[in-house]
């Protein structure tokens, strides 16, 4: 049977329940018990915060296929190092997650290696390809929860709009990478003075605009559920912000990193500020912000890109998109929302944790009694310098730099696993 605990004197903040206070909270056999016998582990969390253990609506294991950058294992060591207790797995592994036999693959590698629960998301079309819809029924049986071609958008708005209708018919999240193509054929950058500064590509916002735009009105008209990923522009946070008025089914999420950084962090050619989307101005990240705090922006996901040195140590236009993000999203963003004062810590946590768990529909995010105990101890006060990685891959631009806010320990169904 698993033990009792009984944490006491943490701060406990669970936006779920409303909760921000000091009190007791008890595990019994996995789960958030009402009370625990007397014979129960005592963890003494004065000074910490207790919240939900974290959930991450996109990330990058890189299994199969590309071992060399990320496992299953080491990436959900890192997600557990981080504070996230459930992740959704992106589909763009190689062979894709596309069909029965790939989903079957990953779901065995998930049951042998993973630290953390791992959700597994599918493409929305064969091999990503934008052409053929993937098989949505037999990978729903399977335990996919949502559907994208994150690294790729689907062009066609006939093709988006069966997929929207198909995937609503089985329950499933569609999630989209929003890009419109012709626009970033050689972007490098986001399109501005700093591109024009530095002499790269342009990636123009309105790439993303229009797709956001476009997905909004075909969920209108579809009457469909649609999720938007790694928002970065600032007029796109306004055309979501409209068509939630409307009462369209839209959720949205942003990365620590376009809610923190500006253009200008590339005037070095540092490829560890490369992403896609890229990296925008400060009015972008001001509108991600205020989106943030009002809601508009549902959720905080880190897209945690795992790279090799190798592939990121190129010149600037070869070296690929993205960066690693599991284990800096909390401080990070600690750093810049809720120590800034943007928005209190209640926030913050329901943005990396309640809210993607509605979103996915699932049952954690909470510590209400009777949901797995998954939580995370935090310490708002620590200082430390990120210097060591559980993730295979450290194309982070915060490696090596001075950090505040740290969670301390990560507990997966009353376990503690970091
Ligand atoms: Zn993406």
């Amino acid at each position: 049977m698993k033990k009792e605990i009984l944490i006491k004197n943490a701060r406990v903040v669970d936006p779920s329940q409303k909760l921000d206070k000091i009190c007791d909270v008890c595990v019994s056999g996995g789960v958030f018990a009402g009370r625990v016998s007397e014979s129960a582990e005592v963890v003494d969390a004065s000074g910490l915060v207790l919240a939900p253990g974290f959930v991450d609506m996109h990330v990058h294991l890189r299994e199969p296929g590309q071992t060399s950058k990320e496992s299953v294992e080491t990436g959900t060591a890192a997600a557990a190092a981080g504070g996230f207790t459930t992740i959704v797995a992106m589909p763009n592994t190689i062979p894709a997650a596309d069909s029965a036999a790939s989903i079957r693959l990953i779901n065995d590698i998930i049951s042998e290696t993973a630290k953390v629960r791992v959700l597994q998301s599918a493409c929305i079309t064969e091999g990503r390809s934008g052409v053929k819809l993937a098989p949505f029924g037999t990978l729903r049986k399977l335990g996919v929860v949502a559907v994208t071609d994150d690294g790729s958008c689907v062009q066609s708005a006939e093709l988006m709009r069966n997929a929207m209708q198909y995937a609503d018919m089985f329950g499933l999240l569609v999630m989209d990478h929003c890009q419109e193509n012709t626009l970033t054929a050689s972007g490098q950058m986001h399109e501005g003075e700093w591109s024009a500064r530095l002499g790269l590509g342009g990636w123009p916002a309105a790439a993303e605009d229009i797709i956001v735009a476009r997905d909004a009105i075909l969920a209108y008209y579809t009457k469909s559920r649609i999720h938007l990923q790694h928002i970065s522009s600032a007029l796109s946070v306004g055309i979501i912000r409209s068509a939630k008025k409307r009462g369209i089914r839209i959720s949205a999420e942003a990365t620590p990193h376009h809610l923190t950084l500006t253009d200008e962090s590339l005037k070095d050619y540092d490829t560890n500020f490369k992403m896609c989307p890229p990296l925008r101005s400060a009015g972008d990240v001001n509108a991600l912000v205020e989106g943030l705090a009002d809601g508009t922006i549902d959720v905080i996901a880190t897209d945690h890109a795992p790279h090799s040195e190798t592939d990121k140590d190129r010149e600037f236009d070869c070296a690929p998109f993205g960066i690693t993000g599991l284990e800096t999203a909390f401080s990070v963003c600690h750093e810049a929302l809720v120590r800034s004062g943007k928005m209190p810590l209640s926030r913050l946590v329901e943005a990396m944790s309640t809210k993607p768990a509605q979103i996915l529909g699932i049952g954690a995010g909470t510590l209400a009694e009777g949901a797995n105990a998954d939580f995370v101890l935090i310490d708002e006060n620590a200082e430390y310098v990120y210097n060591t990685t559980l993730s295979r891959s450290k194309n982070s631009p915060w490696f090596g730099k001075k950090l505040r806010a740290k969670v301390v320990a990560t507990y997966l169904g009353g376990e503690k696993i970091y």
